[in-house]
Order: C-alpha cells, then sequence, then structure tokens
C-alpha cells in the first residue's frame, strides 16, 4: 500500500537522518567545554549569514548540519558547558535527551487523555514519583485531592496559581463577568519578574500587587506582609493571592512558608509556592528544610529544566484541590466532547494550564528518574551544593571579595569591594573571556555577581578554574587601574 510504503521510507530517513543528528549531538557535548560559554557574536551577524528567502528545491541534512556549525554554532551561549555559572541553568542530561527525541518520534499531542492515554498516565505516576522523592506534601498525590502536571515554565506556573487564587477568590465570578472587585495580590520585592507579569496577565493589575519588604537575608517579612493584607482589607480590597518563593532568582533566599502560611490561612488568601530552582534541592533529606510549612501552600512549583537534569521545558506545577484549578481553566467546546472525559472518570491535562496542546514531556522525566534512580540524582545535587561550598571558601580566603549574600544551596553572590564599576568591569573581563560564563544582580543596591554551580557536567575542575580566573582578572583590572 502507499501509506506502507511512506512509512517506510519515513522510517529509513529518520534513522539516517537521526544518526546523524545524534551524533552532531555527541560531538557537540564533547565539544562543548572547550567553546565560548557566552556567544560573542554582535545583534544580527547570524541574520546576516542566512539567506533572506527560503530554499525552492530540497537540500540534503548534510547541508543543513554543516550551516549548523558554521552559522548557528558561533551564535549558540553554551548552556551545557561545565563552564556555564549563569542565571540558573537550564541543565540536561543524556537520558533526557533520548527522552525528548523519543517524545518528538512519537509526535503525540496530549491534550486530552483520549489523545494519548499513556501521556496522561506517566505524567500523573512521574508528578506522583516526585511527590515522593521531595517529600512534599501528600494532598499533592493524585489520589488525594490535589495532583501536579507539567508546564512549559515556572512563569506559566504561576499564571495559573494566580488565576486559580484570583477565582476561588471571587466565587469563580471573575471568569465570567470580569475582575473589578478590588483584588489584590502579594509577593515580596525578591520575587521572581514572573509573578508580576502573571498579575498583569491576569488582570488583577500591577497596581493591586504589594511588593513586600524583606529581611537582611532577602527573605519576605511575614510581619510587613499582616500589615499590608490588613490596610487593604480596611480599605475594602479583596486579597486574593500571596507568591512565596523558595530560593529566589537574586540571592536563594527562603520565605518563611510556616509565618507566611499562617497569615493565608487566616484570611483564606492561595499562597503560592515557587521553588523554580531551589526545590530540587529536597530529592536530598538534609536540604529539605527549604519547604518547611510547604503543607499550608495550595500550589508550588519547581522546575526539572534548571536542576533535576532534564531538557527545557519541564516545570511540574502542584495543587492541593485540582478541582479549583480545572474549575478556573476547564473550557469545553463540542469538538473537543468525548466518552471518557464526560464519564468523569479520566484527567484531561488540557484544563490544568493556559495551551490546549501539550506535548508529552513526561517521557524525557521518566528517562531521566529511572536512568539515574533517586540515589543518583541526590548525588548530584550533594555534588553541586558542595563544590558551591567550596566557593565560597576560596572566596572568603581573598580579602577583595566579599559575599553579598548568606550561600544557600548551589548559589554565591559575591562582588569586588569598593564601587559598584570595579565589579561590572570584572564582569565583563570574565564573560568576554569565553571561558566561563556567570551573570549578576543588584542586592541592598549594590552590584552584585552571581555563580550558580547546576550544570550536569561541572567538576571540581571548573569551579577552580573558574575561581582561579575570578582572581586573575580581578589582579589585572587593579594594575589596569594603577
Ligand atoms: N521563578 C523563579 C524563582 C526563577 O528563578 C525563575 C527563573 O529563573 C522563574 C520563576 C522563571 O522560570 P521559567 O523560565 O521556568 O519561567
Amino acid at each position: 500500500m502507499a501509506g506502507n510504503q511512506k512509512s517506510r521510507q519515513a522510517s529509513e530517513q529518520v534513522r539516517e537522518l537521526g544518526h546523524a543528528a545524534v551524533d552532531w549531538i555527541s560531538r557537540y557535548i564533547e565539544r562543548a567545554p572547550s567553546l565560548p560559554v557566552l556567544s560573542p557574536l554582535d545583534p544580527r551577524d547570524v541574520l546576516a549569514s542566512l539567506p533572506q528567502h527560503p530554499p525552492s528545491d530540497a537540500e540534503p541534512f548534510a547541508a543543513i548540519l554543516r550551516d549548523l556549525d558554521e552559522k548557528i554554532l558561533p551564535g549558540i551561549t553554551h548552556w551545557q558547558s561545565p563552564n556555564y555559572f549563569a542565571y540558573f541553568p537550564a541543565n540536561s542530561s543524556p537520558p533526557s535527551v533520548a527522552g525528548d527525541l523519543l517524545s518528538s518520534g512519537l509526535g503525540v499531542q496530549g491534550m486530552l487523555w483520549a489523545t494519548s492515554p499513556a501521556c496522561t498516565e506517566l505524567e500523573i505516576r512521574m508528578l506522583d514519583w516526585l511527590v515522593e522523592m521531595l517529600e512534599l506534601p501528600q494532598h499533592f498525590l493524585s489520589s488525594n485531592s490535589g495532583g501536579g502536571v507539567i508546564q512549559d515554565s515556572a512563569s506559566s506556573a504561576n499564571l495559573c496559581a494566580v488565576l486559580a487564587g484570583r477565582e476561588r477568590a471571587t466565587n469563580f465570578d471573575s471568569n465570567e463577568n470580569g475582575c473589578d472587585q478590588g483584588l489584590t495580590a502579594y509577593t515580596s520585592n525578591q520575587a521572581h519578574s514572573s509573578m508580576e507579569k502573571a498579575i498583569k496577565v491576569a488582570g488583577i493589575g500591577r497596581k493591586n500587587l504589594r511588593l513586600i519588604a524583606v529581611d537582611e537575608n532577602f527573605r519576605m517579612k511575614p510581619e510587613a506582609l499582616a500589615a499590608a493584607i490588613r490596610e487593604d482589607k480596611r480599605a475594602g480590597g479583596v486579597p486574593c493571592f500571596v507568591g512565596a518563593t523558595v530560593g529566589t532568582t537574586s540571592a536563594m533566599a527562603i520565605d518563611p512558608l510556616e509565618e507566611i502560611g499562617a497569615i493565608c490561612g487566616e484570611h483564606n488568601i492561595w499562597l503560592h509556592v515557587d521553588a523554580a530552582m531551589a526545590g530540587t534541592a529536597a530529592l536530598c533529606p538534609e536540604l529539605r528544610y527549604i519547604h518547611a510549612g510547604l503543607d499550608l501552600a495550595d500550589s508550588y512549583c519547581f522546575d526539572c529544566h534548571k536542576w533535576m537534569f532534564t531538557n527545557f521545558d519541564c516545570t511540574c506545577f502542584y495543587v492541593r484541590k485540582r478541582n479549583e484549578l480545572t474549575e478556573a481553566l476547564t473550557i469545553t467546546p463540542e469538538y473537543l466532547r468525548n466518552a471518557a472525559s464526560s464519564s468523569g472518570s479520566v484527567v484531561d491535562f488540557r484544563d490544568w494550564h493556559v495551551p490546549l496542546g501539550r506535548r508529552f514531556r513526561a517521557l524525557k522525566l521518566w528517562c531521566v528518574i529511572r536512568s539515574y534512580g533517586v540515589d543518583g540524582l541526590r548525588a548530584m545535587v550533594r555534588h553541586h551544593v558542595k563544590l558551591t561550598q567550596m566557593f565560597i571558601e576560596w572566596l572568603k580566603s581573598d580579602a577583595r571579595f566579599e559575599i553579598v549574600a548568606p550561600g544557600s544551596l548551589n548559589l554565591v553572590c559575591f562582588r569586588l569591594k569598593g564601587p559598584d564599576s570595579a565589579t561590572e568591569a570584572l564582569m565583563q573581563k570574565l564573560n568576554a573571556s569565553g571561558r566561563l560564563f556567570l551573570s549578576h544582580t543588584k542586592l541592598s543596591g549594590k552590584f552584585t555577581l552571581r555563580l550558580c554551580v547546576g550544570q550536569t557536567y561541572t567538576e571540581e575542575e571548573h569551579v577552580r578554574e573558574a575561581f582561579e580566573l575570578i582572581q586573575q582578572h580581578a589582579s589585572e583590572l587593579a594594575m589596569g587601574a594603577r
């Protein structure tokens, strides 16, 4: 049959192209440590190298791979380099790459249970496994009132939490009639910008978001939160959402969830906990203190695509009561109706986030968890935390540097003593060297370098080289300034 022949041809072609692509990836991972970590290209360099118009005739895959090497690779910042220490990582691992490839091969779109039962049910099982692996509250289990779902990003998860909180606070009326009920929301002034974005997108309005002050360790001050809520209520406002952070982006600060949770309970406000980066640390029992008080949260998210060796995108988002989330997000046009959904006996993940369509992301997570085992993942996290502590000790031994925030988990915030300009110049010089990449923030108004150890292939030698390079460049800058 013609159809079978097409499938046979496609099968051959996938084998041929797939082998070439996998060989390319394998060589790339090997080369990554020696490539300049931060792409040195100028704006529009890549664009200028690309033809203005698409080809009319088919081109061989070898030509595409050649251009990948010559035109695209120079414009890549190497997130998979062991010398990558910037922002938070988007780490990866061989089982994850393979899992993602398998997901592409299946090409499933899992919007409904019926559109691939395994896509939904593997995801349910993986998210339940993670509750056990991180010792998360039991109500996040699918067998209890809640459950988890994979989203594309923590930003999306934060948005969904805001939407659910908004709906619950208005008795599910704002979806119908808009939100002019005087809704107010709260997060610390150290929360990730996606919280602010979520408040804007959810129609609550940025002017109704209170950025709560933090203490000297950059943790939300519960008494300031309580005061802000009281003030808004006195003025007739309707507090609907508190976003706490476990592992803030700038300083890896951990908000006091127990106190914040008690305040939210008293006022019946949705508490969401964003642990995008730090959550993975809870694989290790000795680091589970980060989640003290999490049982008071209505929702929670963390990113396997940051520190759990799983390719972007893989945010795990949990809710205490799944009905509150699905009621906020569900909508059923005729063309999506089916017997399984109508029976109420299946989960349709389309109701758990904003997009309808969804990739089979659980597959890469399954590959990662099974390939390393929980003990293997734990060991990798512990290794990163140990390397970070080593780096902190080295920094302390050099009087030119100051550590700006308490060293927490796998992030170090530090600067050269003195004016901001010196630290800024140091960062530029380091990143221009191509030998490492780190990024910055401002803490207490001071320009601060952030070094995050979370890349899968980072070893002690890379952290040591980073420290020596930082010292060397600091010396050169000081000599130049004389
Ligand atoms: N929340 C926190 C605390 C983060 O640090 C980040 C990114 O670094 C995000 C949310 C956004 O993550 P994503 O890229 O998954 O949207």
